[in-house]
């Protein structure tokens, strides 16, 4: 190993050590990408990640379905936006991935949204239901997990590119951080990180007017999914212990800010 490949190496790892942030919730966190990288590169990482669905013609277009998951996310963002204000900013964006067998739902950096068909169906989710996973999923976005994550496939790419670079082949910078948000999103998040977006979507959800009594009901229902695979979704999502008795607890908050926005 020459001295020039030893020295970035060590930058690599010194950058792992020193980059952290702090998020909303106030955890540190260890961070290669600063969340404007983040959103930057999710522009690029959203595009492609639909692009597969959109030549297959499955980017679900019901009027009626586009027009539920659009309002429900709307009073989402509107809270959202008032929780953390520099988000009026970014470029908020829902898409319904028409796939029957995917439980699924995500949103990266920036509010690039999609939720899969088969949440919708397997789970026969209610508008209250849909609000709480898509209010977890805005949660993650918030909370900065989704740089997060990515700095976890960051990490990973630099060894990729560090590869790369050795056989002459090093991809570019900026096509690694799209990659890295595509990767992102197929990650899973700590239990520390569940626990935060389940505290905050709960919250975004209740104050949009949906019942926090559907956080419940919705992982419930989520476990309850038996059959071949487990759902996507819960593989990225891992469940804290005691979330239930977590999110029961988050409820009796909850009830007064559902009960003054109710629809
Ligand atoms: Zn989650």
């Amino acid at each position: 190993m020459n001295a020039l490949k030893r020295l970035s190496i060590l930058l690599s790892l010194l950058l792992l050590i020193t980059a952290c942030a702090t998020n909303l919730a106030g955890r540190r966190q260890l961070m290669l990408v600063s969340e404007n990288q983040a959103i930057q590169a999710s522009k690029q990482a959203y595009v492609n990640t639909l692009k597969p669905f959109q030549q297959k013609g499955k980017l679900n277009n019901d009027p009626k379905l586009v027009a539920r998951i659009q309002r429900i996310t709307d009073r989402l963002i509107e809270q959202a936006k008032i929780l953390r204000p520099e988000t009026r900013k970014w470029d908020w964006s829902v898409k319904i991935i028409d796939d029957p067998d995917t439980v699924n739902a995500w949103c990266m950096a920036g509010g690039k949204m999609a939720i899969y068909t088969g949440l919708i169906d397997k789970l026969k989710a209610t508008d209250d239901e849909i609000a709480q996973v898509m209010g977890h999923e805005i949660a993650h976005a918030l909370l900065n997990h989704s740089a997060e994550r990515m700095s976890v496939a960051m990490a990973t790419q630099l060894a990729v590119g560090a590869y790369a670079q050795s056989k002459n082949a090093s991809p570019g910078k900026t096509a690694l951080a799209a990659v890295a948000a595509q990767v992102a999103i197929t990650l899973p998040n700590s239990r520390t990180s569940e626990s935060e977006a389940d505290r905050v979507g709960i919250e975004l959800a209740a104050r949009a007017g949906y019942d926090p009594r559907a956080a419940v009901t919705l992982w419930q229902k989520m476990a309850k999914l038996g059959g071949g695979r487990p759902p996507e979704f819960l593989s990225t999502h891992p469940s804290p212990k005691n979330r239930e008795k977590a999110l029961r607890k988050l409820v009796d908050k909850m009830m007064p800010y559902y009960l003054k926005n109710k629809l």
